[in-house]
């Protein structure tokens, strides 16, 4: 009886610690308090180099730095920090390494899990590393994680050429790319981690490494997948592949149709064997409304015959065209789910 009360009052006391307002989170070393944070925060803001920012909650910037697509991954941390150089980035983990403060890594924020990418300490932002360089000598890209994919594309189509990237507006880069990579063009090349030759890295001790098959071929592989895991990338060196116009386009449809939808979905993925034609779709319910909608992909500017006529042959509205890689990726409408569960 007397151990059961013991108990009690500790679970008390620990729910009483959780409560205070300055308590932000709870690891392995400990509670760390937000005035710690704070000034771990205001270390970082006088270490590095003008280039790269601190923000703070009051500050307009801050929201950006720590919002994503699903508000319940946002996290409020104490402070954002927006790295432009590996250098600074390099010693922003350094002084975050030597003081034990709970971080998290966001590129585009579209990781659905709270806690990936979020975090209520010190929130990394890599907005600022937002390069595209098409090296037409060796047929690569160098890609910031700090982009989304809408805006990849964009840059590369006056070149006609494109990566393996994703296939809706507002993805980030980063994470994509660590995690594996589903695209239109994967039936063709792969998994956009198939296709990335060479990593710019800060290790989690701070170094700064190009990491390649030759030069550190274990951690190649670990980034292969890894998220996350092995430290942070700035900057993705990927193949490039040419790219015209596109044939495709958003259909929409309603629940009447569901029934067909379904069995023409598991007829198009059964049968088709080009990997030039590919769908997405999905199923939303928005409020009241419960809709439909297949985007259609063919890797050329016109499809063979009968390609999409399981989904053309149901009721919709849209229509499938040849338009650009860009304005097809552009059609996707997942913005209307921004900022929902
Ligand atoms: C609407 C929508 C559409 C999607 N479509 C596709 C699709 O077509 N194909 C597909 O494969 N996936 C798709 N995804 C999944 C998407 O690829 C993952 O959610 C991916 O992690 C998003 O990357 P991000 O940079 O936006 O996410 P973030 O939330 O910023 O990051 C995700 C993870 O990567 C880590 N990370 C981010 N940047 C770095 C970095 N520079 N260094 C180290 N770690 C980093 C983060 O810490 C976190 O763990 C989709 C997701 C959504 C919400």
């Amino acid at each position: 009886m007397k151990l059961l009360w013991i108990l009690y009052i500790k679970l008390l006391l620990l729910a009483s610690i959780n409560a205070l307002p300055n308590i932000t989170s709870c690891n392995s070393l400990g509670l760390i308090d937000k005035s710690k944070i704070l000034a771990i925060c205001e270390t970082i803001q006088c270490n590095v180099s003008p280039d790269s920012q601190v923000y703070y909650p009051l500050d307009l910037n801050y929201s950006s730095t720590i919002s994503h697509y699903a508000i319940s991954s946002t996290n409020f941390s104490v402070c954002s920090v927006v790295p432009c150089t590996a250098e600074d980035l390099s010693i922003i983990i350094k002084i975050i390494g030597v003081n034990r403060v709970p971080f998290g890594i966001k590129s585009g924020g579209h990781s659905l899990n709270p806690g990936f990418s979020s975090t209520g300490g010190i929130q990394i932002s890599m907005q600022c590393f937002s390069q595209v360089n098409y090296n037409p000598n060796d047929e690569t890209v160098d890609v910031g994680p700090g982009l989304v994919w809408d805006d990849v594309y964009k840059q590369l189509q006056p070149y006609n050429v494109t990566v393996v990237g994703g296939r809706v507006v507002g993805v980030g880069v980063g994470g994509f790319l660590l995690g594996g990579g589903y695209s239109w063009k994967s039936n063709q090349y792969g998994l956009s981690i198939d296709t990335i030759l060479e990593y710019e890295l800060v290790t989690p001790n701070g170094t700064i490494v190009n990491v390649n098959n030759q030069t550190y071929p274990d951690l190649y592989f670990g980034l292969k997948g890894g998220l996350n895991n092995f430290g942070i990338v700035t900057n993705f060196k990927m193949r490039a592949f040419p790219q015209g116009q596109v044939y495709g386009g958003i259909l929409l449809y309603t629940v009447v149709v569901i029934n067909d939808l379904v069995n023409a979905i598991v007829t198009f993925q059964t049968n088709n064997q080009d990997p030039k034609a590919q769908i997405l779709c999905d199923f939303t319910s928005l409020a009241n409304s419960f809709d439909i909608n297949i985007i259609a992909f063919y890797d050329a500017p016109t499809a063979p015959p009968n390609t999409f006529d399981v989904f053309t042959s149901i009721l919709h509205e849209g229509q499938l065209e040849t338009q650009s890689y860009l304005s097809l990726v552009q059609a996707s409408p997942v913005s209307f789910t921004n900022n929902m569960r």
